[in-house]
Formats: C-alpha cells, sequence, structure tokens
C-alpha cells in the first residue's frame, strides 16, 4: 500500500515522514527543501509505504519540482493520499485539498501544527470540517508525535475501503454550469487517459495546456468547450482562472467562519514582525547579513574550528609516527613504506585535517536556516538578484553551492523558468563549495594567520562579486529577458531542532570522511604512484625525474604568469578536477611534508603573493567532476557543459593573472 504526502511548502511533510518512517530526510524551516520524491516504509507496518513529495500550491504545475507532484498524484496513482495541512494558515492550505479531493483517491487529511493552534487559544471543529470537506480529518502535531497513530489507522482504513472522497461538488452558479457541462463532454476521453473526470473537467474550464494535451480532443469539443467558459466568464464578468479560485476561496471562507477560531496572533508570528523590522530593513538588512556572517565566519576559523583541527592535527601526527615507527621496526620494503606513510598518511591525513572547521561552518549555518533567517535572506537578495536578471528564488540553489554545487545544481529544479534555471546553473560554481575549505585554511593559517577569518571571507565575497558581474555579462548577452517574480513565504522564526541540525553535521562530516577514505584517496595513491617512479617504472628517489614531473612541467608553462613556477603546483591544480580537496593533498605528498610541516612547506612553493593569486584561481576555476555531471544533467547539453569548465577556468586565470601582475607592480 503506498500514501503520497501531498501538501503547501513547509507544512510539516518531511517531519511527518520521517517521524513515520524513521528516516532522517532533511527538514528545513525553509520553503524548497524537498525537491525528489522520497518514498518510505511506515515503521511497524508491514507493507505500507509513504511518499514525500514536493510541496504545491495547487495542481497546476510550474516548476518542475511541482510537476513531479503532479505525475506522481495522475500517473502512479497511489492507494491514498495524505494532503497534510498546515493548521494555523488553514485557509490558504485547504485550496490545494479542494483540488486533491477532484482526483477521486482515498484520501484522508493530516491537520498539522495543531500544538501551535492551541497554544495560541485557536480551535478548530474537525467533526464540522469533516462532513464540509467529505474526507476524514485528523488533528496531529508532526514535531510532538501527536495524532499520527490515529492518522495512519484512518489513512489505512480508508485506503482498504477504496473509500472516495464523498464530496466532489464544491461549486454553484456558472462554474458549476461550466464545470458540469464540459465533464459530459470530456467524460470518454479523460477515461481513455486514465484522468479523473471532474479533475479534468476542472483543469479546462481552468485553462490548463498540459491536460488539455494530453486528453486528445477534436476541434469540434474544444470549440465546445470554449463557448462554455466564455459564457461563464460573461456571466462572472472575470476570467477563467480567477473563477475558479472564487469559487473555491468562497467555500474555503464559509467553512473556516463555521469551524475555525483563529488563534490570537501567535507569540511567534509577533517575535517574528518585531525581528523581521531589523533583518528585512531597506537598510539594516544588508549589514545585519554581513555582520551575521562575519560572526559565524570569525567562529569558526578564529575560535572553534581552528582549535579542534590543531587537536585533530596532532592526533593523526602522533598516529602517522606510531605506525611509522611500526613499519621501520618491521622492516617493511620501503617502497611500500613510502606508500603508506608519504602516501595515504599525508594525503588523506592533510584532508581529514579540516573536517573540524566544515562541521563547526555547517554548525552554524543550519542554525541559520533552520531557524527561518535565510528565508530572509533569499527575500532581501531578491532586489540585487534582479539587478542581473534572477530573482531571489535563486538564492536557495546558490546557497545550497556553498556546501556542494551538486546538489546546489540539482535544486535550481524549483525555478519556474527555463532562463533562470540556465542562469542559475552557470553561477552557482562561483559560490565557493566546502571542499575547497581545507585549501583556503591551510593556506590562510600558512600565509595569513593573524588575519584568517578575514582572508576568508575575502575570498567568499569576491566569489560573490565575481558571480554578480558574470550574471551582469549573461544578461547582457545570452541570457536577455526578465526573471519571473518572486513569491515566497516567510515562515515564523523558529527555535533551530537540535536534532536537524545534528543530523546536518553528521552527514557533512561522514561525506568528508567518506570522500577522504574514497576519491581521495585513489587520487593520493595514483600522484604518489606517478612521482615515485620514471617512466620506466624505476623506483626513483627524487620526484624531480617521475612521471608526474614530466607532466607538470609539460604544463606549468600556462601556469607562469600567475605565480607558480613549480610543477608540483600545476599538478595539484590538475588533481583539484576530480575533487577539491585533492589539491591539498597532492601538494603534501609532492612535498613529502607530513602533516605538522605542511604549513612550513608552502612557503618554500609560494610567496605571500603567489599564495593569494593561487587562492583566486582556487575559488574560481572548474568545478570537480561530480558538479560538471550534476551541471550536464541539469543543462541537459554538452555544449553548455564544455562551456562552463572553460567558462570558470578563463575567468579563474585571467583573476589570478590580474591579482598577480598587479601585485608585482605594487608589492
Ligand atoms: P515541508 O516543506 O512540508 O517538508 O516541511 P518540513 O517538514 O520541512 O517542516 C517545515 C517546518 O515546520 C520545520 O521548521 C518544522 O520543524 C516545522 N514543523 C513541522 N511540523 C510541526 C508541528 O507539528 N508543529 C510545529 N510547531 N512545527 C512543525
Ligand atoms: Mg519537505
Amino acid at each position: 500500500m503506498i500514501f503520497a504526502l501531498a501538501g503547501n511548502q513547509n507544512s510539516g511533510k518531511t517531519t511527518l515522514f520521517n517521524q513515520l518512517t524513521g528516516s532522517n530526510q532533511r527538514v528545513g524551516n525553509f520553503p524548497g527543501v524537498t525537491i525528489e520524491q522520497k518514498i518510505g516504509e511506515v515503521t511497524g507496518k508491514k507493507d505500507v509505504s509513504i511518499v514525500d513529495l514536493p510541496g504545491i500550491y495547487s495542481l497546476s504545475p510550474y516548476t518542475s519540482e511541482e510537476i513531479i507532484t503532479r505525475d506522481f498524484l495522475l500517473k502512479q496513482k497511489p492507494d491514498g493520499i495524505i494532503n497534510i495541512v498546515d493548521a494555523t494558515n488553514i485557509e490558504r492550505n485547504l485550496y490545494l485539498t479542494m483540488q486533491l479531493v477532484e482526483l477521486q483517491i482515498p484520501m484522508v487529511l493530516a491537520l498539522n501544527m495543531m500544538d501551535e493552534v492551541q497554544a495560541n487559544n485557536g480551535s478548530i471543529d474537525i467533526q464540522h470540517l469533516r462532513e464540509a470537506l467529505g474526507i476524514p480529518v485528523v488533528p496531529i502535531s508532526a514535531v510532538k508525535k501527536h495524532g499520527l497513530a490515529e492518522l495512519m489507522e484512518q489513512a489505512i482504513e480508508t485506503a482498504h475501503q477504496q473509500k472516495k472522497p464523498e464530496r466532489i461538488d464544491f461549486c454553484s452558479g456558472a462554474v458549476h454550469r461550466a464545470i458540469h457541462a464540459v465533464a459530459h463532454l470530456v467524460e470518454d476521453h479523460a477515461q481513455k487517459q486514465g484522468f479523473p473526470m471532474r479533475f479534468a473537467a476542472t483543469k479546462l474550464v481552468e485553462g490548463d495546456a498540459p491536460v488539455l494535451k494530453s486528453l486528445f480532443l477534436d476541434a469540434n469539443e474544444t470549440d465546445m468547450i470554449e463557448h462554455a467558459v466564455k459564457e461563464m466568464e460573461t456571466e462572472l464578468n472575470t476570467d477563467r482562472e480567477a473563477a475558479l479560485a472564487d469559487m473555491r476561496y468562497q467555500f474555503i471562507e464559509d467553512v473556516c467562519t463555521k469551524c475555525v477560531v483563529k488563534p490570537k496572533e501567535s507569540r511567534e508570528y509577533r517575535r517574528s514582525v518585531s525581528l523581521d523590522t531589523v533583518l528585512t530593513h531597506k537598510v539594516w538588512a544588508f549589514p545585519a547579513f554581513l555582520g551575521i556572517m562575519l560572526t559565524v565566519f570569525w567562529l569558526t576559523f578564529g575560535v572553534i574550528g581552528n582549535r579542534l583541527s590543531e587537536l585533530m592535527e596532532i592526533g593523526l601526527e602522533n598516529l602517522s609516527t606510531v605506525v611509522d615507527g611500526g613499519l621501520t621496526a618491521y622492516g617493511i620494503n620501503p617502497v611500500i613504506h613510502s606508500l603508506i606513510i608519504n602516501g595515504i598518511f599525508a594525503g588523506v591525513g592533510a584532508v581529514l585535517m579540516f573536517i573540524p572547521i566544515i562541521v563547526v561552518l555547517f554548525f552554524f549555518l543550519s542554525l541559520l536556516e533552520d531557524s527561518g533567517y535565510m528565508a530572509r535572506v533569499a527575500y532581501v537578495m531578491d532586489k540585487p538578484l534582479r539587478k542581473i536578471g534572477l530573482s531571489g528564488r535563486s538564492f536557495v540553489p546558490m546557497l545550497m553551492g556553498f556546501g556542494c554545487t551538486v546538489p546546489a545544481v540539482m535544486a535550481t529544479r524549483t525555478l519556474a523558468s527555463e532562463r533562470d534555471k540556465k542562469m542559475t546553473v552557470l553561477l552557482t560554481p562561483f559560490m565557493s563549495c566546502s571542499a575547497k575549505l581545507p585549501i583556503y585554511a591551510l593556506f590562510t593559517a600558512a600565509f595569513f594567520p593573524k588575519n584568517q577569518a578575514l582572508v576568508m571571507i575575502c575570498l567568499y565575497i569576491t566569489g560573490i562579486i565575481l558571480g554578480v558581474l558574470s550574471g551582469f555579462i549573461m544578461k547582457k548577452t545570452i541570457f536577455r529577458g526578465a526573471p519571473v517574480p518572486f513569491v515566497m513565504e516567510l515562515p515564523n522564526y523558529r527555535f533551530p531542532s537540535l536534532k536537524s541540525v545534528l543530523l546536518l553535521m553528521w552527514e557533512k562530516a561522514k561525506d568528508f570522511i567518506q570522500r577522504a577514505f574514497t576519491i581521495i584517496f585513489l587520487a593520493t595513491v595514483i600522484i604518489w604512484f606517478l612521482q615515485s617512479f620514471d617512466i620506466r617504472l624505476n623506483h626513483v628517489e627524487d620526484g624531480t625525474n617521475s612521471i608526474l614531473a614530466l607532466i607538470g612541467r609539460l604544463i606549468s608553462g600556462i601556469f607562469v604568469p600567475i605565480g607558480f613556477s613549480d610543477w608540483r603546483i600545476s599538478t595539484a591544480l590538475i588533481t583539484g578536477f576530480t575533487a577539491k580537496e585533492a589539491v591539498i593533498s597532492t601538494l603534501a605528498v609532492l612535498t613529502g611534508a607530513n602533516i605538522a610541516e605542511l604549513k612550513d612547506v608552502m612557503h618554500t612553493l609560494f610567496s605571500p603573493l603567489s599564495a593569494i593569486s593561487f587562492l583566486v584561481f582556487t575559488l574560481l576555476y572548474t568545478p570537480c567532476v561530480a558538479a560538471v555531471a550534476a551541471v550536464k544533467r541539469e543543462l541537459g547539453s554538452v555544449k553548455g557543459t564544455v562551456f562552463v569548465i572553460l567558462y570558470q577556468t578563463g575567468f579563474a586565470w585571467f583573476a589570478a593573472f590580474c591579482v598577480y601582475q598587479l601585485g608585482r607592480l605594487i608589492w
């Protein structure tokens, strides 16, 4: 038995899904977090699964993640629908309910967030609501786990008895006549295509192009439908979409006046409004954002993360010494010894060392996200983003880009127009991903130990500014036109849940450790091999005659104008294409430095100026393979993907060139 979880964005679907299935999907106080359907088995109930779907406001989809939801409901035909409704916002949420009812699939309404309604002295007459809507209604609180057992019982019973919603007719007058006329006309077509008749009729009256197309009506029938609609429009003196919306809201209003005692203006709401007078203020919003981000960076790099990284460094160093001693005592073959100590320990260790920084940074970012602040930033960013031809909507994927470009590029599915989507995909690589953090952390610690946090934030901001610049160019050239209007609901500020914050930290750490022991491990071993042997596969003592040095020297010419003359640097940059952390592990392997010496060794390879040039180059140059694959998937074109690689690398080279050459003039 399969149940679909359908409801508005931010109504608590994923929270409910996690509670029912015991899984740990990402929950966010942020619309647009769930972008793919997720299936899970309900704990304690055999053969009952539920599917978490992206949030929708109506069954007329605009964005591709909304299409996922509609297609799932129409084509996969779940055994039942659990329609989750935010009780604190019941009028707007019921708008979707009324459309879901037309699908004639057994359905239960889960009235969520009842804890908040009750805490503010609101109440809802469940019995009345159930009679008015003709479907079972169960009050729940997904967070507090109230009413979940009743909900599942009710849902299973309804699906078992195949109890379809009892009522589909909420209309009257002219709309009623139009829908019924159309319904009779298309009944046979709807049946053939497997559409619920009533749904098809309503959508045709509303003027839904995809439904019209998939019903294969002949010209005569389309004509008759248009006549019926015209008649309705003239009689009501509005257009077709407004007529249906009016009809639905009229009904919802009637029901709600009868059975909802509105909660008092909630404490959460009042608190949100007063916080927002500053945080979304015309003038103060930007300094507030900058101040908050600076604090986060300062705490991460200046206070907490760095200390922890130092501890980690000492731990890894000791481990390496112990293993080193053990291997020497055992008298192992020197080549294997070198592989383990100079290859694996140096390479993988160089990356593992920075895990604390990443975990701490994501701790703060998820606090900001979970509290609802990031939704405000998206709102505030709408205006500046519009200047480069994007809307505040694009901020969500861009924000994710600071974590990892792969999910960020996937999140562009939430954007309504192809133009906005493509442009956002091209710009996300400018948001510096967390895999680059080890590079920044190492270099700033080596060259700017006093101003680490400051240099770090400058890098991030440089990325953003250059992204904006690129957006500007794109708007004037390949992406003319206007972005779609921006509508985003600002959720109340909530106290971040410890569980979801810890979960995100754990996921980040796990992801990093996994990468360190898979792709970084592999890259390290390959690099170690290429630098330990010459082209005749003789073991070389000194790396300068190795295969790798040969390759590195071939290409190092390109990098001389931007300040890197050593072949080891160009090699590190190339391995960075597999994963950004590999830049560090390669440098560690190639210099033969152990973890403690790594910082000092960087001074032999770089001057402070070429270190800056290096940071700028790594900030901007081509995203890693995984990200490139994601770009290819979303853009669907090889040409576009190659463009991304060349554009980013060219841009990076040019920026580093400017930095290095200007720096030389001044220094
Ligand atoms: P989705 O977008 O529908 O998947 O919604 P989420 O599950 O991501 O939840 C959105 C927000 O609502 C999160 O901040 C949840 O903690 C919060 N939330 C979910 N259920 C409840 C509830 O029953 N009561 C309260 N007070 N908050 C809830
Ligand atoms: Mg969700």
